[in-house]
C-alpha cells in the first residue's frame, strides 16, 4: 500500500482498478516482454513504420501545393523520419536490451529524440520536436490503435492514471465507467479539474510520480476531498474509505433538502446562486441543485472533442437547448476562451512558447472574426428564447472590450438585414481576469453592463504563476492580499458605476472564501454546481455584519497565510462538515 498526498480538485471518493493512459489516450504498457517475444515486437515495429509511411504518402500525395507546398513540406519531413533506417535500428535495439514491448520502445526513443530538439539553442530545430510527437503519436495509432478504444469504450469502472489529461480528454470520460481520477500534473483551478468537477468525478492531480508508482490493473482509492491518493490499498483501509464515502453521501442528502430554499443569510440579505456550465445538458443539473440561471457557459466546449469548427446551427441549438432549459432565468454566454490549454495549440503547427499569455480569448476571438462572429450571430438568435446575455472573457484593456462589442453591432446589423429576430438591449458584460482590467475597472465599467471576476486567472495573472502547474502550486492562491486586493476594487468601481458584479471563478464554490466575498459586497456567485448547496448552508448561516467583519479583517491582513488560517477557521465555525 502506498499513499501519496496531491491537491484535492475534485470532491467525493472512490475505489476502482487504475487503467494508465498518456496525454494522446494510449495506454502506454510498461510490460515486459520474455526474450522469446523479442523478433515478434520487432515486426510489430516494422508493421507500424511501414503502415504509418503508407498513410502519410497518401497523405502527402493527396495535398495540393495551395499552401505555397508547407503541409507537402511537413508530410515530406515525417516520411524522412519514418524511412530513417538508423531510428528503425535504435528502436530495435531497446526492445532487444531492454526487453520491453515495442510501443514503449517506440515512445522511450521518439521522446529522447525530441527531447534533444526541444533543448536546442536553434528555434528552428527546438520547434522540430513537435514533428518528433507528432511521429510518435502515428505510430503509437498504429500500435495501439484498437486499445484506444479501451477509453472510448469502456465496459469497466476504472481509475484513469495519466501524467496530465487535456479538457477535451476528460470530457470524453463516460461519467459511468470512470470513477476517479489521478494525475502527475495539474492544478485546482485547470480547465481538466473544473471538467471533472462539473462530471462530478473525484479528482486528485500534482501527484507528480503516481504514473511511475502505479501499474495498470492496480486498485486505487481517489479521495478527492483530502487529495489523497492509495495505491493497493489493505482491507482495512478500503472499509475506512468505504464508509467515509457513506458520510459523504449523507452529508449531501442533508444539504439537498436546502435546495429549495433560498440563498439568503440570516439577515435577510439575498444572494443570487448561478451555476458555471461547460454542456447544455449540465443546465437541468444546475437548477436540481438549487442554482437560479446560468452565471458562466463555457462555451469553448462545443469545439473540442471534435475535427471541425461547429456551425452557427450548431452553436444556436446548443444555447437554445440551455436556454429553453431556463425558461427566464438568467444565462450568461461567455464568447469561446480558446487557447493557453484549449484547443489551438494542438491545431498549431509549432506551439506557442507562452501560450497563457499568447493568443487566447477574447484575443484568439478577435484575430478570427469569422468564427466569432458565426458564434455571436447563434448568441443574437437565442436571445429571445430567454434571459440570454453575452460576456467577453479575458478583457485587458478598454479597446477590446469595445472592439468586441462592435463586432457585436456589426452582426445586429447583419441580421437586421436579413429580418432574424434577436433582443437588441442584450446585456454585454466583461470577464475581469486580469489584473489590468482590474485596474481599468472602472473606465470599463463605463461600457459594460455587468461584470464577472474570473479568480482563476485573475490569480495566475496576478501572482505571475501557472494554475495548472503542480511545481508552483502552493504559490497558487486566490487569498493572496494582493489578489484581494484588486478583487476589492473591481467590486467598488462597479457599485460606483451602479452595475453587476459577479464572482465565477473556482473560488466561489470554496466554503472558506464565501464569508469574504460577500463581505466584499458581491452578491451574486456563479459556481460549480455539486457545491451549490453547501455554499447555499454557509449563506444561510451568516449575517452580512459577520460578513463585513471578516473582510474587514482580511483586508488588513498582509500574508496569505494570515488570511488562508483564519478564513478557515472562520468558516469551520459555520459549517464543520466543509472541511
Ligand atoms: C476564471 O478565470 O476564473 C474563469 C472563470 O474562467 P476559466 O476558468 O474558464 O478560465
Ligand atoms: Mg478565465
Amino acid at each position: 500500500m502506498e499513499i501519496k498526498k496531491g491537491i484535492a480538485v475534485s470532491p467525493g471518493i472512490s475505489i476502482a482498478k487504475s487503467l494508465i493512459i498518456d496525454s494522446e489516450d494510449y495506454r502506454i504498457p510498461r510490460r515486459s516482454i520474455e526474450p522469446a517475444q523479442r523478433m515478434a515486437e520487432i515486426q510489430r515495429v516494422r508493421t507500424a513504420f511501414q503502415d504509418a509511411a503508407r498513410q502519410l504518402g497518401q497523405l502527402e500525395s493527396a495535398q495540393e501545393r495551395t499552401d505555397g507546398g508547407k503541409i507537402k513540406d511537413i508530410f515530406a519531413v515525417h516520411l524522412r523520419f519514418l524511412r530513417d533506417k538508423s531510428l528503425r535500428s535504435k528502436i530495435r535495439g531497446v526492445i532487444t536490451t531492454d526487453l520491453v514491448t515495442a510501443e514503449y520502445a517506440v515512445s522511450t526513443v521518439l521522446r529522447e529524440i525530441a527531447s534533444h530538439f526541444t533543448n536546442a539553442k536553434d528555434p528552428y530545430i527546438s520547434e522540430r520536436a513537435a514533428d518528433i510527437y507528432d511521429i510518435e503519436r502515428r505510430l503509437l495509432k498504429q500500435l495501439l490503435g484498437r486499445r484506444r478504444e479501451d477509453v472510448e469504450h469502456l465496459s469497466q469502472e476504472v481509475t484513469i492514471v495519466a501524467r496530465e489529461l487535456s479538457p477535451t480528454q476528460t470530457a470524453g470520460f463516460d461519467k459511468k465507467y470512470v470513477k476517479g481520477i489521478a494525475t502527475d500534473a495539474g492544478g485546482r483551478t485547470s480547465h481538466t479539474a473544473i471538467v471533472a468537477r462539473s462530471l462530478g468525478i473525484p479528482a486528485v492531480m500534482a501527484l507528480e510520480d503516481l504514473t511511475e508508482i502505479v501499474r495498470g490493473g492496480d486498485t486505487i482509492i481517489v479521495d478527492g476531498n483530502r487529495g489523497i491518493v492509495i495505491v493497493n490499498p489493505d482491507e482495512e483501509t478500503i472499509r475506512q474509505c468505504e464508509r467515509y464515502g457513506r458520510e459523504l453521501t449523507e452529508l449531501e442528502h442533508k444539504l439537498d433538502a436546502i435546495k429549495e430554499k433560498p440563498a439568503e443569510t440570516r439577515d435577510g440579505v439575498k444572494i443570487t446562486l448561478l451555476g458555471n456550465i461547460e454542456f447544455p445538458s449540465e443546465a437541468e443539473i444546475v437548477l436540481q441543485k438549487g442554482g437560479e440561471g446560468i452565471g458562466l457557459y463555457r462555451t469553448e466546449f462545443l469545439y473540442l472533442n471534435r475535427p471541425t469548427e461547429p456551425t452557427e446551427q450548431e452553436h444556436y441549438e446548443a444555447y437554445a437547448k440551455t436556454a429553453q432549459v431556463l425558461m427566464q432565468r438568467p444565462l450568461v454566454i461567455r464568447t469561446v476562451d480558446l487557447g493557453a490549454d484549449k484547443y489551438t495549440q494542438s491545431k498549431r503547427f509549432a506551439p506557442e512558447p507562452n501560450p497563457f499569455l499568447g493568443l487566447r480569448s477574447i484575443r484568439f476571438s478577435l484575430q478570427n472574426l469569422t468564427m466569432f462572429k458565426t458564434q455571436l450571430r447563434a448568441i443574437l438568435r437565442a436571445s429571445v428564447l430567454g434571459r440570454v446575455k453575452v460576456m467577453f472573457p479575458l478583457i485587458t484593456n478598454l479597446q477590446e472590450m469595445m472592439q468586441a462589442k462592435m463586432i457585436l453591432r456589426d452582426v445586429m446589423d447583419d441580421l437586421d438585414e436579413e429580418s432574424i429576430a434577436y433582443n437588441r438591449d442584450i446585456e454585454v458584460g466583461i470577464m475581469i481576469e486580469t489584473p489590468s482590467a482590474a485596474l481599468m475597472a472602472s473606465a470599463l465599467a463605463r461600457g459594460a453592463d455587468f461584470f464577472s471576476i474570473g479568480t482563476n486567472d485573475l490569480t495566475q495573472y496576478t501572482l505571475a504563476v501557472d494554475r495548472g502547474n503542480e511545481l508552483v502550486s502552493t504559490l497558487y492562491s486566490a487569498a493572496d492580499p494582493a489578489v484581494l486586493y484588486l478583487i476589492k476594487a473591481v467590486i467598488q468601481d462597479a457599485h460606483k458605476a451602479q452595475i453587476d458584479v459577479a464572482v465565477c471563478g473556482e473560488m466561489a464554490s470554496e466554503p472558506e472564501h464565501i464569508m469574504l466575498l460577500l463581505g466584499m459586497g458581491v452578491r451574486t456567485l456563479s459556481l460549480t454546481s455539486p457545491m451549490i448547496p453547501e455554499i447555499k448552508q454557509i449563506i444561510r448561516s451568516v449575517t452580512i455584519e459577520d460578513c463585513n467583519n471578516v473582510a474587514r479583517k482580511v483586508l488588513g491582513m498582509s500574508s496569505e497565510r494570515q488570511v488562508s488560517n483564519y478564513l478557515r477557521d472562520a468558516t469551520r465555525k459555520i459549517l464543520p462538515e466543509a472541511f
